[in-house]
């Protein structure tokens, strides 16, 4: 492995449940260090969309094998955001939705749709200089990142802040429905059996609860080599 003083820049994740501010605090520490910012949620998402676009079973293993074999995954690392494309059509705006949500959890316990992303993700960060997000990011995807986070934080306000966005994006939930989608999100990614979500041993945990996003991104600041 490449040594600090070799890279352009440091390999950062950040992993927690549905929520918990992982997005934000990404993109806010991302662009604080001058890192790109790499969404690999938009990946599952991308893969669920497939699946509910073509009707496939995604129980039937030989279906979802070919189906993953046929398409080609992508996202690009914009400034503050991460442009999703399936076979080079853009499908960023159509990700966000609750139901792809939910397809997104589900596939994501599939071991075969997460061993096909694994090297498309490792390909994000072979020059460094990078913030990932996403569940798996410091136990399974880069076992070897430089500073790894586990950001959480209690239901109510990772409901809280599911809703506000959902309201904003004029999505008709209620709030009961969003506690139970996260809820049962978030029951579904920490039992599966491959890569599930839990903190890596090395993890800094931070519990963002009562913290806003400067707070957060200022405490993460603390543990970065040369950036403290
Ligand atoms: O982060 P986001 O909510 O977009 O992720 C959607 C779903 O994708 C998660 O609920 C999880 O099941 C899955 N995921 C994953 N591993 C990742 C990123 C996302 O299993 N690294």
């Amino acid at each position: 492995m490449k040594t600090f003083a070799q890279r352009r820049g440091l390999l950062i994740t950040i992993d927690g449940p549905a929520g918990a501010g992982k997005s934000t605090t990404a993109r806010a520490l991302a662009s604080r260090l001058g890192y790109a910012y790499l969404d690999t949620g938009a990946l599952y998402r991308a893969v669920a969309w497939v699946v509910r676009r073509t009707g496939i079973d995604c129980a039937d293993v030989g279906a979802m094998e070919a189906l993953l074999s046929s398409i080609d995954v992508h996202v690009s690392l914009e400034e503050g955001v991460t442009r999703t494309f399936i076979d080079n059509q853009e499908i960023t705006e159509q990700l966000r939705s609750p139901d792809i949500s939910r397809l997104a959890s589900t596939v994501a316990a599939l071991p075969h749709v997460r061993n096909r992303l694994l090297p498309i993700q490792a390909r994000y960060s072979r020059e460094g200089g990078i913030v990932a997000e996403g569940r798996d990011m410091g136990t399974r995807v880069f076992p070897d990142a430089d500073v790894k986070f586990f950001l959480e934080a209690d239901l109510e306000t990772r409901t809280t802040r599911r809703y506000q966005e959902a309201v904003r994006a004029g999505h008709a939930e209620t709030r009961r429905d969003i506690r139970l989608a996260i809820q049962e999100r978030d029951a579904n990614d920490r039992s599966r059996a491959t890569a599930p979500l839990k903190p890596a041993a090395d993890a800094v945990v931070i519990d963002s609860s009562s913290l806003t996003v400067d707070q957060v991104v200022e405490n993460m600041m603390e543990w970065i080599p040369g950036h403290s």
